[in-house]
C-alpha cells in the first residue's frame, strides 16, 4: 500500500510557461502551529517533451549547484525549451538556510534517505516527495553536490554503477554530455548505503541521472561553478529539451572508477591531520597519504598513513582535528568504461 505525500505544492508540474513556487511541508511547532517549510520549486514548461529534475542543496552547505540553478532559474527563457525543467535549487530547505549537510530539524541527511517516508521526519518526508512525485515525472536527472564542510573534491561529475545495462549506457552519454573534464563512476558505494540516495531513486524509476562534485569545503568553487553551469546547460541539449544550437564546446571527460574500501581513506587513530598530497596528484600503493600528530601527548611519533591503492586524489578531508574513522582521501583510477 502506497501512502500519498502530504507536501502541498503551489505550481502546476502540468501547465506551460515559467512558474514559481513552494512545496508546501506542513511543521507544527511552538513557534509556527499551522505553519509550513516553504521549499522553493520552479518549473518550466512548453508543450510535449521531456523532464529534466534538477536539485541542489540536497546537502545544505554545498553551493556551487545552489548558485547554478539559481542562474538557471532566472536565465533560462520557457519559449526556448521544448518539455519540461523542474529544478529544486534548496532541496533540503532547512539545511540550505543553516549551511549545512543535515537538517537542524531533525538531523536528516537528505542523501540517505531515499525512498523516504510520507508521515516521517521532515527530511524523510522531502526524500519520498522526490521520490514518490518528483523522479516519476523525470527522464532525466542531475543532483548537483559538492564535498560539503569536511571535504573538498576536483571538481568533477559522476555517475552511479547500475546494474541495468541500457541504463548505465544513458548514464554515461549523459555524463560525456555534461562536459566537466573529470568524472567518476561509483562503483563501490563507499559505505553510503547506495539504495538510500536519491540515485538509488532515480535507478528505481529508470530515471538517466548524473551527479556532481563541484568542490567543497564549506565554500564556492569558481572552477566548479563555470562546470556545473555549462553542464546543465549541455544536458538540457542531450536531452532534447534545448536546440543543438545551445550546446556549449566542452573538453572531453576523463573517467574515473572509484571501487570499494580500498579506494577510500579512513583515519586509524584521532589526531591533528598533515595531509601530505594533494588534490589531483598521482600516487602509488602504500604510498604515505598523511601523519596524525597527537598534541595531548606530544612526545609519541606521528601515526602514519598509507594509501591502500594507487590512483588519482578526488578528494580529501578539510579539518584537521580529526577522530577514528573519519575520511581522509578517496582516489579514482582510470576506467575502462
Ligand atoms: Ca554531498
Amino acid at each position: 500500500m502506497t501512502r500519498p505525500s502530504r507536501i502541498v505544492p503551489d505550481v502546476d508540474f502540468d501547465k506551460d510557461g515559467r512558474q514559481h513556487g513552494f512545496l508546501r511541508l506542513f511543521h507544527s511547532t511552538h513557534a509556527s502551529a499551522y505553519g509550513y517549510i516553504p521549499i522553493p520549486v520552479v518549473v518550466l514548461k512548453n508543450g510535449s517533451g521531456p523532464t529534466a529534475l534538477f536539485t541542489s542543496a540536497t546537502h545544505g552547505d554545498e553551493y556551487e549547484g545552489q548558485i547554478a540553478l539559481c542562474n538557471l532559474v532566472r536565465n533560462l527563457d520557457p519559449a526556448r525549451i521544448r518539455g519540461r525543467v523542474i529544478i529544486l535549487p534548496a532541496h533540503n530547505l532547512p539545511a540550505a538556510v543553516a549551511g549545512r549537510r543535515v537538517s537542524p530539524i531533525d538531523d536528516g541527511n537528505l542523501n540517505r534517505l531515499f525512498p523516504g517516508d510520507p508521515d516521517g521526519t521532515v527530511t524523510q518526508q522531502i526524500a519520498h516527495f522526490t521520490e514518490s512525485v518528483l523522479l516519476p515525472k523525470a527522464d532525466i536527472a542531475c543532483d548537483l553536490h559538492s564535498g560539503g564542510s569536511s571535504l573538498n573534491y576536483v571538481p568533477c561529475a559522476l555517475i552511479r554503477r547500475v546494474a541495468d545495462e541500457t541504463l548505465l549506457k544513458r548514464q554515461l552519454a549523459a555524463l560525456r554530455a555534461f562536459g566537466a573534464p573529470l568524472a567518476y563512476i561509483a562503483t563501490g558505494g563507499g559505505g553510503s548505503g547506495a539504495n538510500h540516495t536519491q540515485s538509488g531513486g532515480a535507478e528505481r524509476h529508470g530515471v538517466t541521472m548524473i551527479g556532481t562534485e563541484l568542490g567543497g569545503a564549506g565554500t564556492l568553487n569558481r572552477h566548479g561553478l563555470e562546470i556545473a553551469e555549462r553542464g546543465l546547460n549541455n544536458l538540457l541539449v542531450h536531452a532534447g529539451i534545448l536546440p543543438e544550437s545551445d550546446r556549449i564546446a566542452s573538453p572531453e571527460t576523463r573517467i574515473l572508477d572509484v571501487g570499494g574500501a580500498d579506494y577510500y581513506v579512513h583515519s586509524p587513530e584521532a589526531g591533528v591531520l598533515e595531509p601530505v598530497v594533494e588534490l589531483g596528484d598521482t600516487v602509488e600503493a602504500g604510498q604515505l597519504a598523511a601523519r596524525l600528530h597527537t598534541p595531548e601527548t606530544p612526545w609519541l611519533p606521528p601515526v602514519e598513513v598509507r594509501f591502500p591503492r594507487g590512483g588519482f586524489v578526488l578528494c580529501k578531508r578539510i579539518p584537521a582535528r580529526t577522530q577514528r574513522g573519519d575520511c581522509l582521501f578517496h582516489i579514482g583510477t582510470d576506467s575502462a568504461l
